[in-house]
């Protein structure tokens, strides 16, 4: 890949700090660095994994998982992202001691086929039950009958029953999680009867934060873990304190220029300037993950100081307005699109400028040339 103007920053050192905070709630916990850790890196996040004694890590695909196994890191691995398994698939799952996730019949039998082929040896699995997000997993009706197929198969041995909440960030829906919780908890006690060193896990960030007592015992945060807060602008803002962006993201200003009262700029001169106006090109646009149409209160900083969006946002290229710049700004200045000195601009923000959420920002910029 060729690298892009756009460097991605990652401090390492935040997310010791957000993993210590959520650790003291007393739940053993299985980190999610699926997505390239939500864009941050897999591969390092894992060490720190490994540094702080995390003996879990969900990932998404076997694949990840490998790479996560190749690199060092001992604790238990789970995919999350689960297909009907082939051979291979089955090869990958017992060679590097990845735990893949049966959530349907189709697969469940398909581990089964395959491991009747294998003399001997035993797969470990995690088994997943809808509760209530209706997405992957055994509905609670099949478990008993899943818990039997598996008793009966003797080749493969659940160590974990998961289920997946899908609104613990949204307090208004308490009624709805409680509800989840205790499905989880009925289909844990089945699982058990068989099964009786099943571990559990139900809560992600949210779950963890403000529904501890109900989401199992080992939980799953991902966002948290890299600094932000899934329960941002809601009454339950502050049972996640403290936390600390981990990534960064920075670009080259590569030209600074007057424009002249009255003139536009950009695609469709979708600017016009009402004043003479100092403005200049950030070496980022939509190619490298930012959004094309931002909304108007959309910033970046310079020297930790913000300054507006203006114009349409290009492949490569952005325009900011550096007219208020308590400094004269030069070409090769640094601007920081995200995180940084100063009035930073953070995931929240840009999620709030583009309409989605911090995760889907950092997945995105992630995917740029990390320094
Ligand atoms: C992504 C994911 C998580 C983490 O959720 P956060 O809201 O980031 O804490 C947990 N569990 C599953 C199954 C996921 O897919």
């Amino acid at each position: 890949m060729i690298p892009s103007s756009c460097l991605v920053h990652t401090d390492w050192e935040n997310f010791r700090h957000n993993l210590r905070i959520l650790m003291r709630k007393g739940k053993s916990l299985m980190p999610v660095i699926k997505a390239n850790a939500y864009g941050h890196g897999v591969l390092p996040a894992s060490e720190v994994l490994s540094e702080l004694g995390i003996d879990w890590a969900a990932i998404g695909t076997l694949e990840e998982g490998r790479q996560v196994r190749d690199h060092g890191y001992r604790g238990n691995i789970v995919a999350l992202l689960s297909f009907t398994p082939g051979q291979e698939d089955v090869s990958l799952a017992l060679e590097k001691n990845i735990i893949p996730l049966v959530h349907d019949w189709k697969g469940l039998k398909a581990f089964d086929a395959i491991m009747s082929s294998r003399h001997g040896s035993v797969l470990d699995i995690a088994v997943k039950t809808d509760t209530g997000m209706g997405r992957l997993g055994f509905s609670p009706e099949e478990i008993e009958e899943a818990a039997s197929f598996i008793a009966a198969s003797g080749r493969l041995r659940p160590v974990l029953l998961i289920s997946h909440l899908a609104v613990a960030d949204e307090p208004e829906h308490d009624e709805y999680t409680a509800r989840q919780a205790d499905l989880f908890d009925r289909a844990a006690e089945t699982l058990r009867r068989i099964f009786p060193d099943l571990r559990c896990s139900l809560g992600n960030t949210a779950g963890l934060v403000s529904h501890t007592e109900r989401c199992g015992d080992i939980c799953r945060p991902g966002l948290a873990i890299y600094g932000y807060n899934p329960q941002f602008g809601t009454s339950r803002e502050g049972d996640c304190e403290g936390l600390l962006p981990v990534m960064s993201v920075s670009v080259p200003l590569i030209s600074v220029r007057t424009l002249r009262k009255g003139e536009s700029l950009g695609y469709g001169l979708s600017y016009t300037a009402e004043s003479d106006r100092l403005v200049g090109w950030a070496a980022i646009g939509y190619a490298d993950g930012y959004r094309r149409n931002p909304s108007p209160e959309a910033c970046m900083c310079v020297n930790g100081v913000r300054v507006p969006v203006i114009g349409r946002v290009a492949m490569q290229t952005t325009c900011l307005d550096l007219t208020d710049l308590p400094f004269s700004p030069a070409p090769g200045d640094t601007v920081h699109v995200l995180g940084g000195p100063g009035h930073a601009v953070s995931a929240q923000d840009l999620a709030d400028w583009w309409g989605t959420i911090p995760y889907e920002v950092t997945c995105l910029l992630g995917k740029n040339t990390r320094n």
